[in-house]
């Protein structure tokens, strides 16, 4: 504010020189000869008729008021996350609020949290909007990939593959193929693109861009890192 008011008056509800803020905010706010703290001090009215001429200050030990002159109001009381509802397998941070990814996913698999009450760096309209668009589309992804999951599981019949590539890797797409044809008959293969299905990708803490997971009768096999040299020998054991 002080900006672009010449003169700034804070209420500012603690004893001198407590400010609730980090200490580099609190030394840089007190070294500011624009800004004058009147501490112990809540504000009691804003006055005036079509704007605003003073307001009225109380003092919280004393209970005196005291008014003084202003043209504009700005309020600010601070956030604190109201989370604790939530359970613990959901990440916070020390402030608590609720810690998300890029998809706005938490730490608990299929639960997203977005705008004010997450560890975004801006709390805005806008960006608690973007958020829930964003969080929109992963739950979509989720439930879909969920499904999808879960039919690979009941097959307790039969074999199934799950290769996991990246479109932009044009060396795994050049082998996909390849790699498809070693794997079938004996097993059913499901392509999982890495860039939007993230899921079973996650749970199985993959990290290479081409790999493939192997079920059978329901139960996962093992899982074949393809981008390795040894990737082609272990697929034919798995063919006998
Ligand atoms: C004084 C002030 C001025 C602001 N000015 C601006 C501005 O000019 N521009 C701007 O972009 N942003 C502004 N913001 C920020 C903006 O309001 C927030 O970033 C935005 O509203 C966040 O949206 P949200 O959906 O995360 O939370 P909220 O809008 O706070 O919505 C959360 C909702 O959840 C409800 N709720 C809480 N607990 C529970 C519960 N247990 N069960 C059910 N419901 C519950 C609440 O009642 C509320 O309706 C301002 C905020 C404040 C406080």
């Amino acid at each position: 504010l002080t900006k672009y008011a010449s003169k700034v008056a804070g209420a500012v509800m603690h004893e001198e020189g407590v400010l609730d803020c980090n200490e580099v905010d609190r030394r840089e706010a007190m070294a500011n000869d624009k800004i004058e703290f009147i501490w112990n001090s809540t504000l009691s009215s804003i006055n005036g008729g079509d704007s605003v001429t003073s307001v009225t200050v109380r003092n919280v030990l004393t209970g005196a008021e005291e008014q003084v002159d202003a043209t504009g109001v700005f309020s600010f009381v601070g956030m604190v996350p109201q989370t604790d509802i939530l359970p613990d397998t959901i990440s916070k941070d020390v402030h608590g609020y609720i810690k998300v990814d890029r998809h706005q996913a938490t730490s608990m698999a299929g639960v997203y949290a977005v705008g004010d009450c997450t560890d975004t760096p801006l709390r805005q309209v806008v960006t608690a909007a973007g958020n829930g668009a964003v969080a929109e589309v992963s739950v979509e992804r989720y439930l879909k990939e969920t499904a999808q999951l879960e039919k690979i599981m009941a097959d307790t019949k039969g074999n199934e593959a799950v290769m996991f590539y990246s479109p932009y890797d044009e060396s795994s797409v050049d082998r996909l193929e390849h790699v498809e044809a070693l794997l079938t008959p004996r097993y059913k293969v499901n392509l999982d693109d890495i860039t939007s299905q993230t899921l079973l990708y996650h749970q199985l803490n993959i990290s290479s861009s081409f790999a493939v997971a192997l079920y059978e009768q329901g139960h996962l096999k093992q899982v074949v890192d393809l981008n390795q040299d040894s990737a082609e020998s272990k697929l034919s054991l798995v063919r006998q």
